[in-house]
């Protein structure tokens, strides 16, 4: 097919449940392209030869080949390129902000719309977990063992990149199950659990020891890991999971949770599911949640299936400036969800027994570009107003937590406590890595995916010394 043809393909719609239905339930919103679909959207590809989609993969899949086995229908080949380069593709193809990574660099994408590299990376994932005999084989041991802390996507795709070399790896988890955000953040409605079992398990099969309920920084210090428990190299991938508060009076009041709160609760603990499930979490007519990015959307959104009408999102700058995949912004739309742009909490107002009755806010006008870039918020005074809610979720951003720097103070954090690292990701202490959130801030499954796979590839060469 010639490039003037693959231009004339549009691009493939991706199903997905009604609106209506979904708003309601927790099944998955988007339901996956069917078979011929999928060929088509792979035909889209332009093959370019320097493919600037692959510069824009933190884990550098080759998409051009890819493509080009998907529109041959050889998914067997498509699913080894895949696999070859990203050791999660289920989770990345439904998660990842293709349309700032890799499909921003799509060339047709300059002239119409890009090539769905995400929707593709979805096919393939599902068609391989679901119709092809693993074909692990574990290569020789070198003997060396690597303790990884976190068993998020930083942590599992460096121990699913170092078993595949040989070493023998054992992930240290503090939670009961493994998967860092991906389990206890982001809601089974854009990423189902089973999914994140089924490539977790995949590592497990690879040889990665995964041991849970292990709060590195207690139960172990990183020292105890290299002195006693006889690891030749450790990996820190814990993330930056400490919710930061606005610090508004009201904050104290019954029905105020931060997002990770609320959304653990509801998706690591099953409190969808309460009282089948144990763990409760508060059902409210009225729920509001403060931010902007992906962490919030994914509140509001949960919020509306568990019955608050309205579920509002409360964001002080406009819809353009919103760090949110894009979308997620248009199922929330869809699913009902009340945008309250351009407002701020200032305080959240409770009842004389002590419960969330409201939260007041003050308007806000765009000023001049901050040092984000974005166009920074600026009070208008004599605006304030209310909105009634009952529960009010704080979705504003996330910190390090200092257990494991404050039990190993050799290990130099910058002013905000994120550890540093030099060039081959290796922290002040000789043999101990770092990467992911703990190293960036909060950021991308795919980034801190990028962080583990390098990392990887550094541990490997310290442990050849
Ligand atoms: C609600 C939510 C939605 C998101 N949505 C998206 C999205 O759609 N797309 C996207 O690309 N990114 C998204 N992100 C961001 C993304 O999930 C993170 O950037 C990514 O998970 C970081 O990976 P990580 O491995 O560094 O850390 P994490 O995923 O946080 O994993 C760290 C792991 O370490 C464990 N741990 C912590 N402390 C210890 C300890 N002391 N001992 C042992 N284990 C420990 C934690 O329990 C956790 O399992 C979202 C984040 C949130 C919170």
């Amino acid at each position: 097919m010639n490039t003037a043809d693959r231009m004339k393909i549009p691009r493939q719609a991706m199903p997905e449940q009604e609106p209506q239905e979904r708003s309601h339930n927790f099944q998955e919103v988007n339901l996956g392209l069917a078979t011929e679909a999928a060929r088509l959207e792979a035909e889209r590809c332009l093959r370019c030869r320097n493919a600037k989609c692959v510069t824009g993969c933190p884990v550098g899949v080759n998409i051009p080949h890819f493509m080009e086995a998907v529109a041959e229908g050889d998914l067997n080949r498509a699913a080894d390129i895949l696999f070859e380069s990203n050791v999660l593709p289920g989770i990345t193809g439904r998660v990842c902000p293709q349309e700032i990574q890799c499909e921003a660099q799509c060339i047709r994408g300059k002239k119409s719309t890009s090539a769905a590299v995400g929707y593709l990376e979805r096919f393939v994932a599902d068609w391989a977990r679901e119709n092809r005999p693993d074909q692990l084989v574990p290569p020789p041991s070198t003997g060396k063992r690597v303790a990884v802390v976190g068993g998020g996507p930083a942590g599992l795709t460096c121990a699913g990149e170092l078993a595949k070399k040989g070493h023998q790896v054992t992930v240290f988890e503090a939670m009961h199950k493994p998967g860092g955000v991906l389990v206890y953040g982001i809601p089974e409605f854009r990423l189902p659990k089973a999914i994140v079992d089924a490539e977790v398990d995949k590592l497990r099969r690879m040889g990665v020891r995964i041991v849970c309920d292990v709060v590195v920084g207690q139960t172990y210090t990183i020292r105890d890991l290299l002195d006693e428990e006889g690891f030749h190299a450790v990996f820190i991938a814990n993330g930056a999971g400490l919710p930061i508060f606005q610090g508004i009076p009201g904050e104290q009041l019954k029905g105020v949770y931060s997002a990770n709160e609320y959304l653990t609760r509801v998706n690591l603990m099953g409190a969808f599911r309460f009282p089948a499930n144990d763990t409760p979490v508060i059902r409210a007519p009225q729920i509001a949640v403060v931010g902007g990015g992906n962490v919030a959307m994914d509140a509001v959104r949960t919020a509306r299936r568990l019955g608050a009408d309205p579920a509002t999102l409360i964001y002080r700058r406009s819809r353009e400036e919103m760090p949110a995949r894009a979308e997620e912004v248009k199922h929330a739309e869809q699913e009902g969800v009340v945008f309250d742009m351009l407002c701020s909490p200032v305080e959240i107002l409770g009842t004389e027994d002590g419960w969330v009755r409201a939260v007041r806010c003050q308007r806000m006008e765009l000023g001049e570009p901050d040092a984000s870039g974005r166009r920074s918020p600026v009070p208008i005074a004599g605006s304030e107003f209310e909105i009634p809610c009952q529960v009010f979720i704080e979705a504003i951003g996330t910190r390090a937590n200092p257990l494991i720097t404050q039990t190993t103070p050799e290990l130099k954090t910058n002013k905000w406590g994120y550890i540093e690292i030099d060039a081959n990701n290796m922290t002040s202490i000789p043999g101990v890595f770092a990467g992911g959130d703990i190293v960036r801030g909060a950021a991308t499954v795919i980034l801190a995916m990028g962080d583990g796979k390098r990392t990887a590839a550094a541990i490997n060469t310290y442990l050849a010394k």
